[in-house]
């Protein structure tokens, strides 16, 4: 039986809170702490004794506070490399997430803070060669921008699942919301 994929979880007014695995989405639906908005098509979890039709969209029965949000969505530095389309931003280049790293563009060392807006995804070199300095200073400019930069990393996160999930989108795209952040920028190779 396969438990891959993730599942999009819902708050309780439909406001998208992130994803889950698909065994934690199906605890819950047991648990009746959710319900299932969609199925995922046909897909069914077999074990032994039973089939158990896959949930993709679920939705939580009680409020809870977007705080919380964070707990659902994957480790801040994949959702940067995600926002980055896992390319470094000094040189370009697309790398597998084990030889890419984090860059604060003002360095630490200089007062530059850990929010998503002065951290981007580097190659080990590039992050090597800029050192402490800034990006004017060691004379590499970034490729990304500020809006880019600006994008909400739950969101990003959620637009690039939401490519391969059709039956996602009305949630994550609800009227009102289209100046919604677009998932990383598309550069097609
Ligand atoms: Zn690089």
């Amino acid at each position: 039986m396969s438990i891959n994929g993730r599942v999009l979880l819902l708050n309780q007014t439909y406001e998208p809170l992130g994803t889950v695995g698909v065994a934690r989405a199906m605890i819950m639906t047991f648990k009746n702490t959710v319900a299932v908005e969609e199925w995922d098509g046909d897909r069914v979890l077999r074990t032994p004794r039973e089939e158990y039709p896959v949930p993709s969209v679920i939705r939580r029965r009680t409020y809870v506070n977007v705080r919380r949000r964070r707990e659902a969505s994957g480790s801040k530095r994949v959702r940067i490399y995600m926002r980055d389309g896992f390319r470094c931003q000094y040189c370009g280049e697309r790398k597998n997430p084990v030889e890419l790293t984090l860059d604060h563009i003002l360095p630490r060392s200089r007062g530059g803070g850990g929010a998503a807006i002065n951290v981007v995804t580097a190659c080990r070199a590039c992050n090597q060669r800029k050192g402490s300095r800034t990006p004017e200073e060691a004379r590499m400019p970034l490729l990304t921008t500020q809006t880019a930069l600006r994008a909400e990393l739950d969101q990003v996160l959620l637009c690039h699942y939401a490519e391969a999930r059709p039956e996602w989108k009305k949630y994550l795209f609800a009227a009102g919301e289209e100046s919604a952040p677009r998932a990383g920028r598309k550069r097609t190779a």
